[in-house]
């Protein structure tokens, strides 16, 4: 089947602009397993952007040879509301302007509609559970009356990957290591998988899920809320989801992309998505840490940040990380106010020097084994 190029047009907002957001469908719609990937929700990251271009022509080929065994969706540039909101020459990605709203946030728990149309319906036969779930969730978005052109995306986009065996939302942080976050069901198998092929230096993991309404969270997670609510029925974790961050926003070059798209492809061959030999699974960077023990680093004051460790860092509980600088100070060492790592771990995200500090500003995160007690409750992620 030739490679598919499809459109979902927006609503309109403003008189005289339309957007819309391009998708590709590789394979036969319907075969399984089936992949969703998409990129840039915000939309100032784009090194998986990067990665799907490298991507693309190598699943063309595959593709051409009959060798797409399974159905691989990729959506290279989910965002373009993000995409158009260049304002005074920066590009502001991560928020909606109009909405106010994290672009990954908020997403759809169709947990209470599931149960609402099948609950009653789910037994002890997995896969038939697995079937009609999926349906539901699909009917139940179709049944949708989005309004907004980010609602509107919202509910396309999960239209497209709710059915999916396997969701991967690319992003980037600041200044990273490359790191992924999936949830605890996940990690014996797919996660840990996927961790290796791509070389991961830290792979976080929510417990039993994520509560956050991320693109990945909501679409990993109505499998355990399900789950949870119907505990006499057999229901599987059947999406492996994952945000994956691939570095820094400044982390986008041919280099990358290639060999993040060439280790992509080998994660897809291992799946059976591609047809083809896996070869020895390299091994793991890093043990998988929970998020329960990863060290935030708030600002405690305003000022501006000087670092002392690169992304990738190892620490030691009480090492300096960086320090905050108070521009206006005049004691020289006086002026400058240090933050220390609170566990033993790897420094995965960083800001970059210079960069505007103020109070309850994220500095840093720190991926360590140990749950940590500021921690307990705390989402992966914090806006
Ligand atoms: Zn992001």
């Amino acid at each position: 089947m030739p490679v598919s190029k499809n459109r979902i047009r927006l609503p309109t907002m403003t008189p005289g602009t339309t957007r819309s957001v391009a998708w590709l469908r590789f394979g036969h719609a319907g075969a399984r397993p089936k992949v969703y990937m998409q990129a840039a929700i915000h939309a100032n990251e784009l090194p998986g952007t990067m990665a799907l271009h490298h991507l693309m022509p190598m699943l063309t080929k595959a593709d051409q040879a009959g060798r797409v065994r399974g159905e691989v969706i990729l959506v290279p540039t989910v965002n373009p509301i993000g995409l158009s909101q260049v304002a005074g020459n920066v590009h502001l990605g991560r928020y909606d302007l109009l909405s106010r709203d994290n672009f990954n946030r908020n997403w759809l728990d169709l947990s209470a509609a599931v149960a609402e149309r099948v609950g009653r319906r789910l037994g002890r036969n997995a896969a038939a559970n697995v079937d009609l779930i999926r349906g539901a969730a699909l009917a139940a978005l179709r049944a949708m009356d989005p309004v907004t052109e980010l609602q509107t995306l919202r509910v396309e986009m999960m239209k497209l990957s709710i059915d999916a065996d396997v969701v991967l939302d690319l992003h980037c942080d600041t200044n990273a290591a490359l790191h992924l976050f999936t949830a605890a069901p996940d990690l014996k198998g797919a996660a840990q998988e996927l961790a290796a092929e791509l070389g991961v230096q830290v792979t976080l993991y929510n417990e039993p899920f994520a509560e956050a309404l991320t693109f990945s969270g909501v679409n990993g997670a109505l499998w355990p809320r399900l789950a949870a609510r119907f505990p006499g029925a057999a229901i599987p974790q059947a999406c492996f989801s994952s945000t994956l961050e691939l570095r820094g926003q400044h982390d986008v070059s041919d280099a990358l992309g290639a060999s993040d798209a060439a280790n992509l492809y080998r994660y897809l061959v291992r799946r059976g998505v591609i047809a083809g030999r896996s070869a020895a699974l390299p091994r793991l960077k890093s043990a998988p840490t929970p998020i329960s023990g990863m060290d935030v680093g708030y600002c405690p004051v305003a000022g501006f940040m000087v670092y002392c460790l690169p992304p990738g860092a190892k620490v030691k509980k009480g090492d300096l990380v960086c320090e905050v600088l108070d521009p206006a100070n005049p004691g020289g060492s006086r002026a400058r106010m240090p933050m220390r790592s609170r566990t033993d771990g790897i420094l995965f995200s960083r800001r970059r020097d210079g960069a505007l500090a103020w109070p309850g500003m994220v500095a840093y995160r720190i991926a360590g084994a140990k749950p940590l007690a500021h921690r307990k409750g705390m989402s992966g992620l914090d806006d």
